[in-house]
């Protein structure tokens, strides 16, 4: 299982990935938005590790708390508040258990899929991160008789070919939807970002 502190710790994990990749975020959103996904996430994710050195939370549903309200609150843009809904909506899922297993691990997953919708309203196709979550959570079900790390790299494969998908599409939700046909030929960043965490999460529970 995987408790608050590992919750933790993969969030710190996600936070050097982001910073590591930050160039890299800015780049895909200066094709196709705003320039500002990279700095957007990594000054979300610097501010996670600081407010976890503060205090970590006993429980995972604690820590996905904190890391959301820190989202919602650090972060502006489409992304911020959509991350912080995820996050949210997984807590909400995590409820009082003290560690995560696969299940529930599982569900968390769903959840913040469930959230990312209902506040973006994106479908799959979009070209948003959605196109990242739905493939990586169908991954992650089909590899549930594993380990958490198993599931986990599972989603973030799942995640690498759905965010590689939103190249050939026409978006549809946020500023890249300005651009239309456009837009063809470039990577969404919020679903290469969706890809990145859930890698750097594979790699944590590992
Ligand atoms: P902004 O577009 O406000 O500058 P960011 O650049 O940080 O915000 O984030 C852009 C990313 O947010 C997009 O690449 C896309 O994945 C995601 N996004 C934008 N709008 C939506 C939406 N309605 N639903 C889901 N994801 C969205
Ligand atoms: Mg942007
Ligand atoms: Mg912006």
């Amino acid at each position: 299982g995987c408790s608050g502190e590992g919750v933790a710790a993969a969030l710190r994990a996600a936070a050097e990935v982001i910073a590591e990749h930050r160039t890299e975020l800015v780049e895909l959103d200066r094709a196709i938005g705003d320039a500002d996904h990279g700095e957007n996430l990594s000054r979300g994710f610097t501010a996670i590790v600081s407010a976890l050195e503060t205090a970590v939370p006993e429980t995972p549903a604690g820590v996905a708390k904190l890391a959301a309200t820190t989202l919602i609150s650090k972060v502006g843009g489409a992304a911020g508040p959509l991350y912080g809904t995820a996050f949210l909506r997984a807590s909400a899922k995590l409820g009082t258990a003290a560690e995560i297993d696969v299940p529930l691990l599982l569900d968390a997953l769903r959840a913040a899929l469930e959230g990312v919708q209902a506040r973006g309203k994106a479908v799959g196709g979009d070209a948003t991160m959605v196109d990242a979550l739905l493939p990586a959570i169908s991954a992650a079900e089909s590899a549930a008789d594993g380990t958490i790390a198993d599931v986990l790299t599972a989603a973030a494969d799942g995640a690498d070919r759905g965010a590689e998908s939103t190249v050939d599409l026409v978006p549809r939700k946020g500023r890249a939807s300005y651009l239309g046909e456009r837009a063809v030929g470039h990577m969404d960043p919020g679903a290469r970002s969706t890809a990145l965490l859930l890698r750097a999460f594979a790699e944590a529970a590992r």
